[in-house]
């Protein structure tokens, strides 16, 4: 199958046959700098006593801070949700990163990866797990090799008493992103996602109540704590509240990790983070949200970017992967590439994802697109799709059909 081939970049499989597989690691925040610098001190705070797990809570609760992965659920409910359900209970940390387009997580861990421990060691100090699984992606050796360091030093400094940590390698398949199909990978299975409910914080990993964080919500919770709620909800433009880091790429000056105010537009974004357009290129396009987000036209520049604001418009946020798309650009061979990604990532478990994507591939690229078609496969997918990947695959569909009928002109008329 595909699946591996298409995980594994040119010149990673260089590097396996060159027989390096040293991965080049970049300077980063060492544990030794990290405690220098007041960090695990929170932690510390927490395993004495000094800290209340009620207090944590209320703190996360008043910032706003919401899931990071891209299903955006509040932080601090979850951490009650699980602490409440019966032990022993355990964390996974979803650092599978594999919406295309993004990159926030890889940049966190390869900064200050320190922060992101101790915002973990936290959390399973609050639903008091007796085990911590951090799953990372396999295309971060980097990542990996740092974490193994860090992880030896923060042990060996008694930081991790109140709870195990163990490392889980992915093997390059995007499904094992989502939640429930990272568990089953976890299990030592095929990445498989679960019916929902139960949800994993009342039946998990290994049939316990499991606390599910992605990397980047743990990274925060030191300076929420240190710096207060309020701080971080003071953040926001355009009615919203927090910070938000978004992966920009494509057709931008300055492509790369961008920590901006909830809420900012895409215009925002581009002109005042990402140094404009690229010269000769005029926006015609963006996704707001890796390729489950479809795709909106440069006339919605102007929406805030944020949980909440696209699903009105038929889209999502998701993990904030921004990828800016021009005038020369072309929307069908954008809608093909998109689609041609999820058929091949499509676990197979269900039909209406294993044969829609593959029929939706077909359709579109035929000479002429049958709407009719389409839009009845679409309503199927979405509604009787197990999971995320086969419920928003038509997305880009759904949304070239909306926004850019002009550059479609040979499209069948819909029943
Ligand atoms: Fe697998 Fe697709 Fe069904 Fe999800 S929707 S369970 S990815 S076949």
């Amino acid at each position: 199958h595909s699946l591996h081939e298409h995980a594994t970049p040119e010149s990673v499989k260089k590097v396996i046959a060159s027989g390096d597989t040293h991965a080049h690691v970049p300077d980063y925040i060492p544990f030794e700098k990290y405690v220098a610098g007041g960090g695990y001190k929170l932690l510390k705070e927490c395993l004495d006593g000094t800290r209340t797990v009620d207090s944590i809570i209320a703190t996360l609760e008043d910032s706003g801070i919401r899931g990071l992965g891209g299903a955006g659920f509040p932080t601090g409910r979850k951490w009650k949700f699980v602490r409440a359900e019966p032990g022993p209970r355990l964390m996974a940390i979803n650092g599978d990163e594999g919406e295309p387009g993004t990159f926030k997580d890889r940049h966190y861990l390869e900064t200050d990866p320190n922060r992101f421990l101790e915002g973990m060691l936290i959390g399973a100090w609050a639903v008091e797990a007796t085990d911590v699984y951090i799953y990372l992606r396999d295309e971060y050796p980097q990542c990996r090799e740092i974490l193994h360091t860090e992880i030896a030093k923060l042990e060996a400094a008694g930081l991790s008493i109140h709870t195990k940590i163990h490392m889980r390698r992915g093997a390059g398949a995007y499904i094992c992103g989502e939640e429930s199909a990272m568990l089953e990978s976890i299990e030592g299975k095929r990445g498989l996602p679960r019916h929902k409910p139960p949800f994993p914080s009342v039946v998990g990993l290994f049939g316990r109540p499991t606390l599910i964080n992605n990397i980047e919500t743990v990274y925060w919770v030191r300076e929420l704590v240190e710096k207060g709620g309020a701080w971080f909800a003071s953040h926001g433009a355009n009615g919203r509240k927090g910070l938000r880091t978004f992966s920009v790429s494509g057709r931008v000056k300055k492509p790369g990790v961008k920590l901006c105010p909830a809420g900012i537009t895409l215009k925002e974004l581009v002109d005042q983070y990402c140094g404009g357009m690229l010269d000769g290129h005029t926006l015609k396009a963006y996704l707001p949200g890796g390729p489950s987000g479809g795709i909106l036209p440069a006339s919605m520049a102007d929406i805030p970017l944020d949980f909440g604001t696209l699903e009105q418009h038929g889209s999502f946020i998701g993990s904030a992967a921004v990828v800016v798309l021009s005038d020369k650009d072309s929307m069908r061979d954008v809608t093909v590439n998109l689609l041609k990604f999820f058929e091949d990532e499509s676990c197979g478990q269900c039909t209406p994802c294993r044969v829609g994507t593959e029929k939706a591939v077909h359709l579109i690229t035929q000479p002429q697109w049958d709407e009719a078609l389409l839009q009845e496969l679409m309503k199927v997918m979405g509604d009787a799709s197990i999971c995320g990947l086969g419920q928003a695959a038509m997305n880009p569909i759904k949304l070239v059909l909306k926004h850019f009928r002009d550059d479609f002109k040979s499209l069948a008329p819909a029943e």
